[in-house]
């Protein structure tokens, strides 16, 4: 009788020891003269093992000081594409070329070009603000970045007597909005993570925990942003946090890997990340994690050290975002 040998269609990848891995990244980080930037929302083990982390106007700037030839950005496209653009003569990697991100995939270049122009024909009179997640080819036609941590500031840069079309996060532009009092022409975009915070569950949080503070990103609906405590971008949420010495429970209201960091820079707390929307069975969805984050592994960024892959290519409409870029949050 003949044997016959099974061959899964998908074989699952072999189990690697992290703490294995780690070892190997240090090491080929020193062989290729490289450097590790980790956004917030990562895993807390490759934050863990980064040379730099923060959110993205701090990882920006960061990425302009570095003086290796490398860099590793474990973070979603748009932030690796940003920190080639600020830093032309280094190799930017980044560990799975699938990391985009739905906010900036809610505005494709083709179609901010179309309206822009509308709007003109129309007699509009305007500069166009786009928030950090945009593809590069969205921020060579606009006029300004912002980040959740420079918003404000660069609002106020913007003539009084122009119009501002803000692009692409509609609870994010009406918000700042309210806060500097300039009307705003809204792209409809939003984040897949912000956008799916229950109100009623976080209401149900906060009457199980009494005296606890509620932490939102601005990229959440107004809903959420009305019943919260404190607004603001991952640095500012940092920031608080370090500033309470008094042992506090946070609701978090914004990526779940967030968690990481604020329990870093402030052990005395307790932190509940909010939950997502509750399915008919009476679970939540682990919504609050993003996707495109998410495929930023120690694997990943291992082989993305070894084999110099991928790796962001410099593109004909870099030229346009890098000067709009260096204006906006480097001067
Ligand atoms: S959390 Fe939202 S905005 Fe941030 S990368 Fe993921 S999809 Fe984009």
């Amino acid at each position: 009788m003949t044997q016959t040998s099974f061959v899964p269609l998908h074989p699952q990848p072999v189990e690697e020891d992290p703490l294995e891995l780690m070892d190997e990244i240090e090491q080929l980080k020193a062989e290729h003269d490289a450097v590790l930037l980790a956004h917030f929302y990562v895993n807390g083990e490759i934050q863990d093992i980064a040379d730099f982390t923060g959110d993205s106007l701090k990882l920006a700037r960061d990425a302009v000081t570095v003086t290796n030839s490398t860099i590793v950005f474990a973070g979603v496209h748009f932030m690796a594409e940003s920190a080639k653009i600020l830093n032309p003569a280094k190799r930017v990697l980044i560990p799975d070329l699938l990391a985009g991100c739905s906010l900036a995939e809610s505005c494709p270049a083709d179609k901010l070009a179309a309206y822009q122009a509308e709007l003109r024909q129309a007699g509009h009179d305007f500069e166009t603000v786009a928030y950090i997640n945009t593809s590069a080819a969205v921020k060579s036609l606009c006029d300004w970045i912002v980040t959740s941590g420079n918003a404000r500031e660069i609002i106020d840069r913007v003539p009084a007597g122009k119009e501002i079309l803000f692009v692409p996060d509609q609870h994010l532009g009406r918000y700042l909005s309210e806060v500097t009092g300039r009307p705003m022409i809204l792209w409809p975009g939003s984040c897949m993570v912000h956008e799916v915070f229950s109100v009623q569950d976080l209401l149900r949080a906060k009457r199980n925990n009494p005296g606890s503070v509620v932490l939102a990103h601005p990229e959440c609906p107004k809903p959420i942003l009305d019943v919260s405590d404190v607004v603001g971008g991952t640095e500012r949420m940092r920031k608080y946090v370090a500033s309470v010495s008094t042992p506090t429970i946070f609701l978090v209201a914004t990526e779940a890997n967030m968690i990481h960091p604020l329990s870093l820079a402030a052990p005395q707390h307790t932190y509940i990340p909010v939950p997502g929307i509750m399915a008919s069975d009476g679970t939540t969805c682990a919504c609050n994690k993003c996707p495109h984050m998410s495929r930023n592994t120690l694997r990943a960024v291992r082989d993305c050290l070894k084999t110099g892959q991928p790796e962001i290519q410099w593109q004909p409409y870099f030229d346009k975002a890098q000067a709009v870029l260096q204006k906006s949050l480097l001067q």
